[in-house]
């Protein structure tokens, strides 16, 4: 009786359909000649070629669920109920073709009609100026002013990195007062769970450039996104998105696999829970687009997300290689909405079992060590953690940085990152040297000094310009 995940992404790309919109697979999440990004993080992020004007696209309308990754939202998931470091991203966009008004009134059209939500439910936001889109709200569509809010650029100005952006109009629903908090001026913007962003109408009006100058596109255009796991769960009246249907799935795997009891979503193993419930669906597309674990940029992305996820198995209780079997939960709720999976079955449960294997020789270890370290602090009274030592659970026990970090942080302690990039480039030079002697054909000596372990790791500086991750 209740809409499936499965059955909400038909609806949407049938509706965008019947409204002459071109319907396109999902793009790959490896970006395609763009350098700005990482990882496809967004439905518009493929298609900043069409926005731009450098290509011209298939038709002038088009629909798509876009595969997303956000490594930014990595410490959020597991603690909102909201947040993936993986999903499905429903979009409509127009390329210089139609604008706010139609943007708005379909998306009011689709929510309204096609899935009959509650419209006293509804609420939307504008960008602080924006008169055009509030006065579409009130007089077009109906919407009574007291649930119309104007926000500020934080919130209502999207953009990302370089290319097109503009002020957007968020629709929101209010999941009820049990959710609320004590602020008496709780709306949409607030921090708390009461109202749910969950689809945003761009208007790229603008173009960023790599200066941070805005110039006007000469053909506005439209984009929209909508996560699908959280229109799933307010169509499903769910708690969290890790009560979908679908992810529930993988979910009850995880639960049945460790023998630990999913409680109310707030207990620590539930978190746990969900970490590994959400990175088994990232690290499923991630290899299923052929990205492999590795110490540089999307590949250590990768393999972070695959060793987060086997630590969080360890504190689960879980013996022994879970990750790839589990995988198979992913393929079997998606497969069908995306055949890669399906195809690349086997290829996506061997990457992830050889590196469970890798990282499971040293987690162990490498976990003993970082307690030890933890014990010295506190009897040392110190809050910091030696940049030498993180370089050692790195290149000697593979715990990427942000991992240890993560550890550490969950007591309260920090890393010396300099000290830590400076044993980096220690290493590196010591390689180099090592090379050099190579290269005079010093094979003996240099088997002798060689240091068994991962090298050339560059990940972490890379992950920092992206701004993938915080510094
Ligand atoms: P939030 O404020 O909740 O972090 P956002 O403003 O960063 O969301 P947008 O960039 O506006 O999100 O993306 C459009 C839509 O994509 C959101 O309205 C939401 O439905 C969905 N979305 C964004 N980030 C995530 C995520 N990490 N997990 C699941 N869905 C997401
Ligand atoms: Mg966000
Ligand atoms: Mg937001
Ligand atoms: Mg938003």
């Amino acid at each position: 009786e209740k809409l499936g995940l499965n059955e909400i992404r038909e609806l949407f790309l049938s509706f965008y359909q019947s409204k002459e919109h071109y319907r396109r697979q999902s793009f790959p999440l490896i970006p395609q000649n763009d350098k700005s990004l990482l990882i496809i993080n967004s439905g518009m992020a493929p298609l900043k070629p069409y926005f731009a004007g450098i290509e011209t696209p298939p038709s002038k309308r088009m629909t798509t669920c876009q595969k997303c990754i956000r490594t930014g939202d990595i410490e959020n998931v597991g603690y909102t109920s909201r947040h993936g470091t993986f999903f499905e991203m429903l979009g409509s966009f127009s390329f210089g073709d139609y604008f706010k008004k139609e943007s708005l009134t379909w998306g009011w059209e689709f929510i309204t009609k096609v899935l009959k939500m509650p419209t006293d439910r509804l609420w939307a936001t504008v960008y602080e100026n924006d008169d055009d889109a509030y006065a579409i709200w009130r007089d077009v569509i109906g919407m009574p002013e007291e649930r119309i809010v104007r926000l500020g650029k934080d919130d209502n100005f999207w953009e990302i990195g370089t290319g097109p952006c503009g002020p957007c109009s968020e629709i929101y629903f209010d999941r009820g007062e049990k959710y609320g908090c004590d602020n008496p001026d709780c709306k949409p913007g607030c921090d708390c769970d009461r109202y749910v962003e969950f689809w945003n109408h761009v208007f790229t009006q603008f173009s960023r450039d790599d200066e941070g100058n805005y110039s006007d596109l000469a053909h506005p255009n439209i984009d929209t996104g909508m996560g699908i796991e959280r229109l799933a769960c307010i169509m499903q009246g769910v708690e969290s998105i890790f009560d979908v249907d679908t992810i529930k799935y993988i979910l009850d795997a995880v639960v049945a696999k460790s023998g630990v009891e999913y409680k109310d979503g707030e207990a620590e193993t539930d978190i746990s829970i969900r970490i590994i419930t959400d990175h088994l669906r990232s690290m499923t597309f991630m290899i299923g687009d052929s990205i492999l674990p590795g110490n540089e940029g999307r590949e250590y992305v990768l393999r972070r997300l695959i060793r987060r996820a086997a630590r969080h198995g360890r504190i689960l209780g879980i013996e022994g290689p879970f990750l790839a079997e589990l995988s198979e939960k992913v393929i079997e709720t998606s497969g069908d909405a995306y055949p890669e999976l399906k195809q690349r079955r086997d290829m996506i449960k061997k990457v992830i079992a050889v590196e469970e294997e890798k990282f499971a020789s040293t987690i162990d270890q490498g976990m003993k060590i970082i307690n030890s370290y933890m014990d010295e602090l506190k009897t040392e009274g110190s809050k910091t953690l030696d940049g030498e030592k993180a370089f050692k659970l790195h290149d000697t026990y593979g715990f990427p940085i942000d991992l240890t970090r993560e550890i550490l942080e969950e007591s309260g302690y920090e890393i010396d990152l300099d000290g830590f990039e400076k044993a980096m480039e220690e290493q590196k030079k010591r390689s180099q040297a090592e090379q050099e002697m190579d290269d005079a054909g010093w094979d003996e000596v240099n088997a002798e000094l060689s240091v068994e372990g991962e090298t050339n790791f560059t990940g972490y500086e890379t992950l920092f310009d992206t701004g993938l991750i915080k510094a």
